[in-house]
């Protein structure tokens, strides 16, 4: 059924970069014979999924949506892709996505935006638009997305589904090809509170195979998000409002506010005490993590050196020396925003500029950090707007990167302190109809917070 809804809507949506079609089929019918034989499966076995183009899959091309690595199959599969496998559920294919994940939209993809269902003509969100339109176009219950700044939580958001970034270190980011790795976290998108936290307890958990895994134990997150719909769920939990994103500030639209402001008093009525607390730090949240991306961004991408992945291409004139054939490689093969963020990265860290530019911003992510540890002495979850806007028109802010850069403001902070936050739908913007998105932030560990107050407000 998710293949028909495939081939008959997604000319119009472009979620997916490559369709697993046979395989997909070959692997629900080995599921059901295991089933039909008795043995007992897991929760989402059979259940099928669409994974972000970042991730590495051994039988699947794997781009992150670049043309330097088109058609590159990694000979192996993410430790996330391996345990969607081992809980037998169903890959259907890589969804699209801007290029190395950096961007809000989807249009910095090498293969063209993605469309958002809800309005053909608007963005889906980014850098994950296309698991995020995948599972708003009823093409995949469930999907897998990577968030660095905030690409999971604002693509559901803008799309009306619901999206997790799990604590950093609580999934492993063995195979997910890499954009900054202090901030780089793989999580689940779906269509409820519940088909999120499945799909989180499958992926979840220590891995060897990644440095900053984390070993911690973690609690069952469907426990959690079943605990959220039992009556008087919300009573006493402390819920702060964090003021300087809670949309009163400029480039925050009247409807995404007012909706924020209703699931405010919807709270308050369900027994939470809702608070206001300060995060003065997360105004310069945006600005640091454009310094700190990039710079661990221009590292991590200067394996893509035209010999060890993709795409190889030979000077037109002149020596073919290899160093010639490296630039060769990297001007056809990166885009202008993958180019533009090397050349900030490489700026911020040079010599010279170094304590100026990354040493401060890296002091901004600790006061960051304080500011979150302050707020959670006070309260239990901390709620904002997932963004400032609802989805905006394709090509919009495409000539304005500092305009699509300001949309991150809402899901930045949690990155930058590795906190968990979901983002989950609150109805419509009267103005324009479209999807706005509620997030909520919890401390790191405790990810099960959020699908507790998730799935009571839902
Ligand atoms: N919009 C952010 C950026 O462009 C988000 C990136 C991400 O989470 N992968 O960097």
């Amino acid at each position: 059924a998710h293949l028909d809804r495939i081939a008959a809507v997604d000319g119009d949506v472009h979620a997916f970069l490559h369709v697993a079609s046979d395989r997909a089929i070959e692997t629900a019918r080995a599921v059901d014979a295991r089933r039909a034989a008795g043995e007992t499966l897991g929760a989402l076995a059979g259940v099928p999924v669409a994974v972000k183009d970042v991730l590495c899959t051994y039988d699947m091309p794997s781009t992150s949506g670049s043309k330097i690595l088109d058609g590159w199959v990694p000979p192996y599969d993410a430790t996330v892709v391996r345990r969607l496998r081992d809980a037998d559920l169903i890959p259907l294919g890589k969804t699209n996505m801007d290029e190395f994940a950096m961007g809000s939209s989807t249009e910095h993809s090498a293969f063209g935006p993605t469309h958002n269902p809800w309005d053909l003509e608007r963005i889906p969100g980014g850098s994950g638009g296309g698991s995020a339109a995948a599972v708003a176009a009823f093409e995949a219950p469930l999907a897998l997305g990577s968030d660095t700044g905030g690409s999971i939580r604002q693509p559901a958001a803008v799309t009306g589904s619901v999206g997790v970034k799990p604590t950093y270190g609580g999934v492993s980011r063995y195979g997910a090809i890499a954009l900054a790795s202090s901030l780089d976290q793989v999580g689940p998108v779906s269509r409820s509170v519940l088909d999120a936290a499945l799909l989180h307890d499958v992926i979840a958990g220590h891995d060897p195979l990644d440095s900053t895994s984390l070993t911690h134990a973690w609690p069952s997150m469907a426990d959690a998000a079943r605990t959220g719909r039992l009556d008087d769920a919300l009573k006493g939990v402390r819920v702060g409002v964090v003021r300087e994103i809670s949309g009163s500030g400029e480039g925050f639209q009247p409807g995404v506010k007012q909706r924020f402001d209703e699931t405010v008093q919807l709270l308050t009525a369900a027994g939470a005490e809702v608070v206001e607390v300060s995060a003065p730090s997360f105004e310069y949240a945006v600005a640091a993590y454009y310094l700190i991306l990039p710079a661990e961004a221009s590292s991590n991408l200067a394996r893509f050196d035209s010999v060890r992945f993709g795409l190889r291409v030979n000077p037109q004139s002149g020596p073919v020396t290899s160093e010639r054939v490296m630039a060769a490689t990297r001007d056809a093969g990166f885009g202008p925003e993958v180019k533009r963020r090397i050349i900030l990265g490489t700026y911020a860290l040079s010599a010279g500029y170094y304590d100026a530019y990354y040493g401060s911003a890296q002091k901004v992510r600790t006061l960051i950090q304080r500011d979150f540890a302050a707020a959670f002495d006070k309260v239990d979850v901390l709620i904002s707007p997932a963004a400032p806007t609802t989805a905006f028109k394709l090509g919009e802010k495409i000539d304005d990167p500092l305009a699509m850069y300001l949309n991150d403001v809402t899901t930045i902070p949690a990155n930058l302190a590795g906190v968990p936050g979901l983002a989950l739908p609150i109805g419509l913007a009267p103005e324009d109809d479209l999807p706005v998105g509620l997030q909520i932030m919890a401390p790191a560990h405790e990810d099960a917070r959020l699908y507790t107050v998730g799935a009571a407000l839902e």
